[in-house]
């Protein structure tokens, strides 16, 4: 099923990906089912076909709307933040984009609910995850920073696009003991952060920096 729409890659692609997941290890990713979703996830067929070839760098690559696929290093490092300390069962996903971090998440946990602010990119994403027959996915073509209440509360939220700050509503959607992994800042200076819900509080860290597009406001 998913051989139909491979771009021909062909041979080189189990050796690229082995390359990138050595990479990864370097880099710091020490979670073996983190580094297992992302080799055996096919990322060649959620980017454009004129770029499949490079589908297995550790690249961000152009997906259209202005927007870009995460690089699988941040795919990745965000992921492990999520589930380090405990597996959450529900996952609110902000920023579907390509649909490649959402498929990574539903390859690891029970339910995941994404929501995306670009509509035909939505639509892209859901019929990616049609393909590779991952059912456990709800999507939402809404302004991610407001959540998705009907679902709520949810175990984990990660975000891939930034805010000025950490959006309350999102926060108040956490469960307790919840795991918010997002991106903070402007177009110079961002930092991935992690919130957890402890008590009637949240607590924060600093996890490191990094660079994402930034929330906009409303839906296209
Ligand atoms: N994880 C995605 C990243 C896509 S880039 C991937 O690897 O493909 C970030 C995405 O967030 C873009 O698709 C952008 O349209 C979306 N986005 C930005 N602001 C948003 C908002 N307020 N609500 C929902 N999605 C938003």
């Amino acid at each position: 099923m998913v051989g139909k729409m491979d771009p021909g890659i062909g041979m080189t692609s189990l050796r690229t990906r082995q390359r990138l997941i050595l990479r990864l290890r370097e880099a710091g990713i020490r979670s073996p089912e983190v580094l297992a979703a992302l080799r055996d996830l096919p990322r060649h067929l959620f980017v454009d076909e004129a770029l499949a070839s490079r589908a297995y760098e550790d690249s961000a690559l152009p997906i259209g709307h202005g927007q870009t696929i995460s690089q699988p290093y941040t795919v990745a490092f965000m992921t492990q933040s999520l589930l380090e300390r405990a597996r959450p069962d529900t996952v609110l996903e902000v920023g579907t984009g390509s649909g490649f971090q959402t498929a990574v998440l539903a390859s690891l946990v029970r339910r995941v609910y994404s929501v995306e602010r670009v509509r035909e990119l939505l639509e892209r994403a859901q019929r990616r995850l049609g393909v590779l027959q991952q059912r456990n996915v709800r999507f939402l073509h809404a302004d991610g920073a407001r959540g998705w209440l009907e679902y709520a509360p949810y175990d984990g939220i990660l975000v891939t696009a930034a805010p000025r700050g950490v959006p309350r509503m999102l926060a108040e959607q956490l469960a307790p003991d919840g795991v918010m992994v997002l991106p903070i800042g402007d177009a110079a200076r961002q930092m991935l952060v992690r919130v957890t819900r402890v008590g009637d509080g949240f607590e924060q860290e600093m996890l490191e920096a990094a660079s994402f597009v930034p929330m906009l406001t409303g839906i296209s």
